[in-house]
């Protein structure tokens, strides 16, 4: 069967060059601030992408790189601090926290307003009431646009998550069901996995594990997102056998280059619309 790739680098840059568009038409720049703890080098790697693409578009990013034994509470004050200050439309604090940081308890300190990555527990309320107002968390919303990219109308179609985290499976469950698909979430204790995800039009995998599903999966003509990123030795790999499914799927997503970059893009819009709500005409 022939498939196609959804291009998440295109859909990304197409994104972010209409984003810089609207802000160059600002009178000021929308703000974002970013805390990065410690010394974690793929976090101080994903914050150096985000600043750079805050860059190129527009958005003024500032890191505050603190010190990875930083006092919860002098954490907690800081981000107050950041809450309070009108010229910081957006604050993100960069994921995982070292263990001693209450990883919930600072994220649900992030003004609502502000909370540009969509995790305060405000938000996912709001999500989950299907509410426009959401801030919607990045990763989710980026894998929306590129469903729709490809299928405006996702009604009636059998939609399978494979993952049920905070930050994935849960909210792009939540977006899904907004959408009218009827939603199946799965998990590590699900049994026969690919009885459930062979009944998929829409198939997302977000787990984790390198090369984990296959056609044997897929069922044919679905359309298979694919979140996973996996260093391996052979480079990094989605949790999709991408050659093996290419074969069942109508579209695909690829890795590097699907989720990763949309991803990026909806934090800047995310910042931007964040901009749009805290600032009066
Ligand atoms: P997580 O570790 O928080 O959750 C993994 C989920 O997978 C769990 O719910 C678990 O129940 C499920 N799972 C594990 N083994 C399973 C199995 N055998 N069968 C069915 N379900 C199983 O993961 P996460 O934070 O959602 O991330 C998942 C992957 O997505 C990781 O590779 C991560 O790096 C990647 N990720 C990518 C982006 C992006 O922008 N592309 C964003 C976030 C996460």
């Amino acid at each position: 069967m022939a498939y196609s790739i959804i291009n998440g680098k295109e859909l990304s840059q197409k994104i972010q060059e209409e984003i810089k568009e609207k802000i160059a038409c600002l009178k000021t720049c929308p703000h974002l601030a970013v805390i990065l703890i410690g010394d974690n080098p793929a976090s101080q790697t994903y914050v150096k992408n985000k600043e750079k693409a805050c860059q190129n578009i527009g958005i003024k990013s500032i890191t505050y790189h603190l010190d990875k034994d930083i006092k919860q509470q002098e954490l907690e004050d800081f981000i107050i601090e950041l809450n309070n200050d009108k010229q910081i439309n957006g604050i993100l604090v960069q994921l995982p926290l070292p263990k001693h940081l209450e990883t919930e308890k600072i994220l649900s300190l992030i003004s609502p307003l502000k909370d540009v990555d969509g995790f305060h527990p405000l938000n996912t309320g709001l999500l989950v009431k299907g509410s426009e107002n959401a801030i919607l968390p990045c990763t989710p919303k980026g894998i929306i646009k590129m469903l729709h990219s490809v299928k405006e109308d996702l009604s009636g179609l059998n939609a399978v998550v494979i993952g049920r985290s905070q930050i994935v499976g849960l909210p792009i469950a939540q977006l899904l069901i907004k959408e009218n698909c009827t939603t199946t979430v799965t998990h590590s204790h699900t049994k026969d996995l690919s009885a459930i995800t062979q009944n998929a039009d829409i198939l997302v995998v977000a787990i984790g594990k390198p090369d984990f599903i296959n056609k044997e999966h897929i069922k044919k003509g679905a359309i298979v997102i694919d979140v996973g990123i996996n260093k391996t030795d052979n480079g990094l790999k989605g949790d999709v056998d991408f050659d093996s499914a290419k074969t069942q799927a109508s579209y695909i997503t690829p890795v590097p280059g699907g989720v990763g970059p949309m991803t990026i893009a909806m934090l800047l819009e995310n910042t931007y619309l964040a901009y749009l709500n805290q600032t009066t005409p």
